[in-house]
């Protein structure tokens, strides 16, 4: 049994806040729910899909997040409990379906969990999805921690039920990937047969009926409100006439610091958790008695607008500051030591100094560049298309692993935007200049949102070739299956597979090629006819993610290679080229770290000397 099914209230367990978070939707009695991974939310989705195999939940990885939010809309739609789970760009894909759900709204309970990444750590901008809130009018919690998560989500069901509107669950990385103590509560019976109500003058949004739903929603948002300013979520702690306002993993940092810095005597701290709509009743006590306010909060000025605009309508002039030159950035994660530095810069404090914790006696950490992996296929596509093109096409790419292809010596990375891109650009770079493009796109990225980019490229006849790096696999966030991946292997029954080569064939492309990138010489050979194609080209450039091939039950054992020291001239034609992780000099020869090295084999192929070769075994 999946340890977050275990069904015993009041034991306590070391979880990550991504795990608390399914958790609290078990305990919810959640019994739909789907995804796209992205990462910092993609452990919640697996916890989810691996339970609703041993549950009668229902749990699928969708083709993008507005599918997700569409399937999990139905289902809420009918009455059950139901979730869609998604990080922060996600939402802008769902956003089409969330802006109008919002005012159809739902009768059983639909959460979407929506994770931010201040930072970046695996992103491609670090938007503030609380806006997202202030878009739809939809209400948004935020935990500070993983066990409060956990009641939150249950919270959001209750609440999305009482309101009859989607509820936004909006965590940040330091959350989901954090680990914490949570106690298990009592699990609540899935209802899982629903039944759908025909109402046009509800469901259907033509203009007459969204003008009524448009007041409804208003109307909703009054009494979101009021719940927001009596919500146990939000609260005021401490007493003093220095305050301030934070929210999400900043309260944490902001309880240590006052504790450090002490100032709790004298300071009262707010902490926002119910933050759309914003309780600015809540807010306007707060400030009574308060000389200055600081707020922490990471991301954009989103509290602090509403602080002030709430100080403003209560009449009150104090000095409230949160975002600024010598305070806080709009850019990055926040620490505990920003933070302490902050406050006390603040209020005029001299800052104690922190404790240092000596690193005297670690070994330095090497210095390593984000690189694909030892074998990765997407490595020797790369160098197939650079032998044949060098750089004179122009290379659009798409968001995955092969992303990482930016990185010289491959270099094979012009323009990336967003999921899908790649495809859509390829067509404005080809029309625009007439040159070459070859534009890349992962197998799982092709499905959420390469297929649209591909049908108009095909009607409206561009000339480009597209390279679909088929890994059978969504390895970037971990794994996840997507429509092109047979699940039998991994145990799971029930899925039928959708095959890209078809799909391109079907779609009209005329021109489809599939390669094994391994193989160097037949790789560049199809490129070269692909791209001298005039129309649509596809590749598809077919060998599984070397990682995902392990966990699967039939993996098969490789041979690393070695360098055969006699035979090599130490040109390094093998690292200049193809930069692999397994490379490295030693007394200024080559070698290849037999433990990373996967024996892919492929600089076996570019070696002039024939200088690589497999380790012999005994
Ligand atoms: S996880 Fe797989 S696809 Fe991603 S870089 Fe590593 S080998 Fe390549
Ligand atoms: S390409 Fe071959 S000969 Fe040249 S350095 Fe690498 S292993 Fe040695």
């Amino acid at each position: 049994m999946h340890k977050l099914l275990t069904d015993s209230p009041g034991e306590k367990m070391l979880m990550l806040g991504n795990e608390a978070i399914a958790r609290g939707a078990i305990e919810a009695g959640v019994a739909f729910g789907a995804t796209y991974p992205g990462t910092p939310s993609s452990e919640i989705s697996e916890y989810l899909f691996r339970i609703s195999h041993e549950t009668d939940l229902y749990f699928e990885y969708s083709t993008n997040e507005k599918v997700a939010l569409e399937i999990a809309a139905g289902a809420a739609v009918c009455g059950l409990r139901s979730m869609a789970v998604m990080k922060h760009v996600g939402m802008n894909v769902a956003a089409d379906a969330l802006m109008t759900l919002a005012y159809v709204g739902v009768r059983g309970g639909l959460v979407i969990v929506c994770a931010d990444d201040p930072f970046m750590f695996s992103s491609q901008n670090e938007q503030d999805n609380r806006y997202y809130g202030k878009l739809s009018g939809l209400p948004i919690l935020e935990p500070s921690t993983g066990d409060e998560a956990k009641e939150m989500v249950k919270y959001a069901f209750d609440l999305s039920e009482e309101l009859k509107e989607p509820v936004i669950l909006r965590t940040t990385t330091r959350i989901n990937h954090s680990s914490f103590v949570v106690e298990l509560g009592n699990i609540r019976r899935r209802e899982t047969r629903g039944d759908f109500e025909k109402n046009p003058f509800r469901y259907v949004t033509v203009p007459a009926v969204s003008r009524n739903l448009h007041k409804l929603l208003l109307q909703n948002y009054d009494k979101a409100l009021a719940t927001a300013n009596r919500s146990p979520w939000n609260r005021i702690s401490g007493d003093g006439k220095w305050g301030i306002a934070c929210n999400g993993v900043s309260y944490n940092y902001v309880q240590d610091a006052v504790k450090e810095l002490g100032i709790s005597e004298r300071t009262k701290v707010l902490r926002v958790g119910f933050s759309h709509p914003f309780p600015n009743g809540l807010v306007q006590e707060f400030l009574k008695g308060c000389e200055r306010v600081l707020v922490v909060e990471e991301g954009e000025p989103y509290m602090e607008e509403s602080v002030k605009a709430a100080a403003q309508e209560a009449g009150c002039t104090i000095s409230i500051r949160g975002k600024g030159d010598e305070l806080f950035s709009r850019l990055f994660e926040f620490d505990p030591a920003l933070v302490r530095r902050n406050v006390a810069r603040f209020f005029g404090l001299s800052e104690p100094m922190s404790e240092s914790i000596s690193a005297a006696g670690l070994p330095e950490i090497p210095q390593r560049p984000p690189n694909l992996c030892a074998g990765c296929p997407h490595r020797a596509t790369f160098y197939s298309v650079r032998k044949v093109l060098g750089d004179d096409a122009i290379y659009p790419t798409d968001i995955g692993c092969y992303t990482l292809g930016l990185l010289p010596p491959l270099s094979m990375a012009d323009f990336l935007i967003c999921m899908g891109s790649s495809v859509g650009t390829a067509a404005g770079f080809a029309r625009a200049t007439g040159r070459k493009v070859v534009a890349f796109i992962g197998d799982s990225t092709f499905f959420h949102s390469g297929l649209p980019g591909l049908v108009s490229a095909v009607h409206h006849n561009h000339n480009f070739t597209l390279v679909i790096l088929d890994n059978g696999t969504t390895a970037m966030t971990g794994h996840q299956p997507h429509p092109g991946v047979d699940l039998r292997p991994l145990g799971f029954e029930g899925y039928s597979t959708v095959d890209i080569e078809t799909v391109v064939r079907g779609l009209g492309v005329k021109h489809v090629t599939v390669v094994e990138p391994l193989k160097l010489k037949k790789t560049q050979e199809a490129v070269k006819e692909a791209v001298e194609f005039k129309g649509v080209s596809v590749i598809i450039s077919r060998e599984i993610c070397p990682l995902y091939a392990k966990v699967l039950p039939d993996a098969k054992k490789t041979r690393s290679f070695h360098v055969a020291e006699a035979k090599c001239a130490n040109h390094r034609v093998c690292i200049n080229d193809l930069g692999c992780p397994a490379f490295y000099l030693e007394d200024d020869r080559v070698k290849i770290n037999e433990n990373v090295c996967i024996g892919c084999a492929v600089c076996a192929q570019i070696c002039p000397e024939n200088a690589i070769l497999p380790v012999k075994t005994a």
